[in-house]
């Protein structure tokens, strides 16, 4: 979902920030429970019911859920994707294998903020080296988080992306990027997992943006399934998926997912 038709909001209350805070440690909760029940055997169906009665239980709104691009809305409260699917898998019958790769994608809402986040987690028998290449991704999404600083500007978080991936030798999909996040799930500025340092957005305290490279071990080129929603890697090679929401402060870059 790479929407970015609204303007940025910048935060100037300090109350803003608290709420989002909440809104991102609410998410982190829904995110610690349902990790724990990403095991073979469970359909991605149900992971994503009890997600959905665990956002609401928390009074927060499953925002994903009836989420319209164009014409389409799209159906369930998560996005999980499994192995060469990147995106925007939608939840199914499908039962996990006990050497899948697994990304869970999930967004909502508290008190009109929004928060957003994603983590592929592999299950106890993937390969080695695929475990390996999913911590290389959530490093190449911490490299990512440490470049969200004032003064900096949104190329240079791209950009650093960008290099640690290629050191890592993992494809960058361009297709979709990280975004701004606030009183809309989407909003400006784009933040592609690319680019050249010193260029774009200026950063400033107040901002608050999603972060979220998409790598895979092959083809950074993707298509979509018939569905309309699920993107795959091309050469079908493996695909893993990291995401915060992080507030540029005068101190740093905040993750308020945690
Ligand atoms: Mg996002």
């Amino acid at each position: 979902m790479d929407g970015n038709k609204y303007s940025m909001m910048i935060i100037k209350e300090p109350w803003e920030l608290d709420v989002m805070r909440t809104a991102g440690g609410k998410l982190a909760e829904v995110f610690h429970y349902v990790s724990s029940l990403i095991l073979p055997g469970i359909s991605t169906e149900e992971i994503d019911k009890i997600a959905e009665a665990k956002i609401i239980s928390l009074g927060a709104i499953p925002i994903l859920k009836g989420y319209r691009v164009g014409e389409k809305e799209f159906p369930c409260a998560t996005c999980i994707s499994i192995n060469e699917e990147v995106v925007h898998g939608i939840p199914s019958k499908r039962i996990l294998q006990d050497s899948d790769l697994v990304s869970l994608d999930i967004s909502l809402a508290y008190n009109g903020y929004h928060s957003d986040m994603a983590v592929t987690i592999a299950m106890p028998h993937a390969d080695f080296a695929l475990k390996n290449f999913i911590q290389n991704t959530e490093e190449c999404l911490r490299v990512g988080i440490l470049s969200a600083r004032q003064s900096n500007r949104i190329g240079d978080i791209g950009h650093n992306i960008e290099l640690a991936a290629k050191n890592l030798n993992l494809g960058i999909v361009t297709s979709f990027v990280g975004h701004g996040i606030g009183r809309s799930l989407h909003e400006e500025p784009p933040v592609p997992n690319f680019g050249k340092a010193g260029t774009g957005f200026l950063l400033k305290p107040g901002m608050v943006l999603a972060i979220e490279p998409m790598l895979s071990i092959g083809s950074s080129e993707i298509e979509i399934l018939q569905d309309g929603w699920t993107a795959v890697t091309k050469d079908k090679s493996m695909s893993a998926h990291f995401e915060h929401t992080v507030a540029i402060t005068a101190g740093g870059p905040r993750i308020l997912t945690k």
